[in-house]
């Protein structure tokens, strides 16, 4: 297949020039600020004090607004030393494990600057060795009942929050004074839109890499924990697990095991490769993640749902479905990265692709090429498919009673659509004319035939 050479550089990377930011940007970026740690709060409340009923609150306000305000402030989670003394022991628990524990090297992508960073990955070992000390305090030294999180949940939903804004303003003011590359940072013409975006690519600590800590360690590894502990509500609640709780775990264990399995994968997608570390990563890691994606599993102990084996196996069948898609276009993306000079068989047959260059900040010069083959024929996003597959399923294990379980059904479309149009525009700004080649070969953006 023919390519276009292009020779650009990105002006949104540079770290010596402040990029301007838009009236829109900066005001969505406060809005993010200030809306979504309030969010997190509602849906707790919603989910534990009015039944997963998602309007319900909202509704009593516009009727009575001083009483129904008085009201929910009155179940509004609260500080309480337990939820900080958990988050405490569990964000330096797994420090201590990405630290010490052994694991493979591997390389992550050239940043801007030209800086080409080391990550020890030893998720897959932290992931295990968190969840067999967990198993060994609850069910064999007796330290503490495996329903702990739940028991705890407001506790740590506040603990978290306050967390995940102090990482954050720790990270604004590193990026200031102590910069791990400060040729790799990017400032911008706003305050509130750099202290959420982030400023630092990849800000560290020692050999302790911010970003791959707080998503891939604090935010994911806490997934499975929460999920399990509410399923141990449910055996303490209703004297046994229901088979809508069992495929939700099933299904979010396969994904959050993923991450791990492939963490050399996962240093080269977005969150690590381009985005920066504000806000938006630290909060969102150690906050709306653990809080928000558990929601259906949250639901489900207040709520149990009975599948019957025909529909377990059917929403079953259909989170695997979408997992398949994620995980072979992931693979086949990443190994045509990875293979010298793009040469290797993608789907049975020799990859094509779009050859394309670029130069980072530093002067120099890089070849890269863009997949046209396999999944990546059909679409320029086949990952994000799946991915929005498996988050219908994980919702379906809730029934259709109430809208509050489909929260991240519909937000993580919302959130790929969005990433899929900052991305383009990142690459087109990369590859110029190179992407445009490549945007011919696959027009189709995330779903064929239709956008
Ligand atoms: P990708 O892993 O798809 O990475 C996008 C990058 O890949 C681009 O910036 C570009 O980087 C490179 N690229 C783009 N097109 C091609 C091509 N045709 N051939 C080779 N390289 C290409 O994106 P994400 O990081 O967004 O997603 C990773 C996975 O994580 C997805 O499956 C997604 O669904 C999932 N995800 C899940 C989230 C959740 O909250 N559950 C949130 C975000 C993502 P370069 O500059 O190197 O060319």
């Amino acid at each position: 297949m023919t390519g276009h050479r292009c020779i650009m550089r990105s002006a949104a990377d540079s770290s010596r020039d402040r990029t301007g930011v838009n009236g829109w940007a900066v005001a969505s970026a406060a809005g993010v600020l200030l809306g979504a740690p309030l969010f997190v709060a509602y849906a707790w409340v919603c989910c534990r004090t009015f039944g997963g009923a998602l309007a319900e609150p909202l509704a009593a306000l516009a009727t009575d607004a001083p009483g129904a305000l008085h009201r929910l402030l009155a179940v509004a989670p609260r500080p309480t030393a337990a939820g900080f003394a958990i988050f405490a022991a569990w964000y330096l628990l797994q420090a201590i494990l990405m630290l010490l524990l052994p694991g493979r090297t591997t390389l992550g992508a050239v940043t801007p600057a030209g800086h080409r960073l080391a990550y020890r990955l030893n998720g897959a070992l932290a992931w295990l060795v968190t969840h067999a000390l967990l198993y060994l305090a609850a069910f064999r030294w007796g330290l503490f009942r495996p329903t702990l999180v739940y028991e705890q949940w407001g506790g740590l939903l506040v603990a978290a929050n306050v967390a995940g804004l102090v990482i954050a303003l720790a990270a604004w003011v590193k990026a200031h004074r102590w910069p791990t590359h400060a040729d790799d940072r990017r400032f911008s013409s706003s305050a509130v839109h750099d202290f959420f975006a982030g400023i630092e690519l990849n800000p560290r600590i020692g050999r302790l890499d911010l970003k791959l800590f707080h998503i891939g360690r604090v935010g994911m590894s806490a997934w499975t924990v929460v999920n399990l502990s509410f399923a141990a509500q449910q055996y303490a609640t209703l004297g046994r697990v229901t088979t809508a709780m069992l495929v939700l775990n099933v299904l979010q264990l396969v994904y959050v095991l993923d991450l791990f399995w492939r963490e050399d994968w996962y240093v080269r997608t977005i969150d690590i490769q381009h985005d920066r570390f504000g806000f938006y990563l630290a909060w969102g890691g150690v906050a709306w993640l653990p809080f928000m994606y558990t929601l259906p599993a949250a639901f489900l102990v207040a709520h149990p749902v009975d599948l019957s084996p025909a529909a377990a196996a059917a929403v079953l069948a259909l989170g695997l479905a979408g997992y398949a898609i994620f995980l072979s276009a992931n693979r086949q993306r990443d190994r045509f990265r990875r293979a010298p000079d793009g040469r290797c068989r993608i789907a049975g047959r020799d990859a094509t692709f779009v050859p394309a260059r670029y130069v980072s900040d530093d002067g120099q010069f890089h070849e890269s090429r863009l997949l046209t083959s396999g999944w990546w024929a059909l679409s320029r996003h086949p990952n994000y498919i799946g991915d929005a597959v498996m988050a219908l399923a994980f919702s379906l294990t809730c029934g259709f009673t109430h809208p509050l379980p489909y929260f991240y059904a519909v937000y993580l479309p919302a959130l790929l659509v969005h990433r899929a149009w900052r991305d383009e525009a990142r690459c087109r700004a990369k590859y110029g004319p190179a992407w445009d080649a490549y945007r011919s070969a696959v027009p189709a953006r995330i779903v064929p035939g239709v956008w």
